[in-house]
């Protein structure tokens, strides 16, 4: 329940998007084979230990990068699916009464996955996206109220993610990622380093650490101080 990491898909809002899109969207998948929710819901970290088990095992990862991901990319890729759910969404968006920006947040949730699956993003869509992200919620820390959009890591992840952006190349949200600029191992050229402290936090540099210090020394707690699983 809740939020138990703070990067995209480590919350029940942002895995909740995922599994109502393409019905909010009005685009049929009932037939798929795989649902969207298939790329990224083996982040819950509050599953049980066997289906956590099971999602850290070589087997898995090999189907979902040789068949789930490809199937999915397949699918946003054929008869312009992406573009479509991409019209979908951006048509929602000016829905006035749409106080905790769920339109736009899906639409940024979309973007996401099309991306995990490596899909084509027209350079358009690609724009929109990255015009989106200032305008979406983001807290450093957890909210009182209104715990809805972005944490700053998984803005940051977001934002390194566009940056990077390559169709047919699947860029996976799970691998740890820097919390302050976003980029993956591949990026880095070296596994991210680890906040020694809370086992948490993962950067890229000395640098980005110091950088984050200030927002992360409020969340940094080690494991066993730790009374809350939520972020
Ligand atoms: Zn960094
Ligand atoms: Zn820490």
């Amino acid at each position: 329940m809740g939020r138990w990491g703070w990067r995209l898909f480590e919350s029940d809002q942002d895995l909740d998007v995922v599994l109502n899109l393409t019905e909010d969207l009005e685009i049929d998948t009932d037939s798929w084979e795989y649902s969207l929710s298939a790329m990224v819901h083996q982040t819950d970290m509050l599953a049980p230990a066997d289906a956590r088990a099971l999602y850290s095992t070589t087997e898995y990862a090999n189907s979902l990068a040789n068949v789930t991901i490809p199937y999915i990319r397949q699918k946003f890729d054929t008869d312009n699916l992406g573009e479509r759910l991409f019209a979908a969404s951006r048509a929602k968006e000016s829905d006035m009464n749409d106080f905790m920006q769920q339109s736009k947040y899906r639409t940024i949730i979309l973007g996401a996955l099309m991306m995990r699956a490596g899909a084509r993003i027209n350079a358009a869509d690609l724009q929109h996206l990255r015009d989106l992200v200032p305008q979406i919620n983001c807290n450093s820390r957890r909210p009182l109220f209104e715990d809805h959009g972005f944490r700053t890591p998984g803005k940051a992840q977001f934002l390194a993610a566009l940056d990077h952006y390559q169709p047919g190349i699947a860029r996976s949200f799970q691998e740890p990622t820097c919390f302050k600029c976003g980029k993956i191992e591949a990026e880095i050229g070296h596994k991210p380093l680890q906040c020694k402290k809370c086992n948490v936090a993962t950067y890229c540099s000395k640098n980005c650490q110091r950088d984050q210090w200030r927002e992360h020394r409020v969340s940094c707690v080690p494991l066993e101080q730790r009374f809350l699983l939520n972020v």
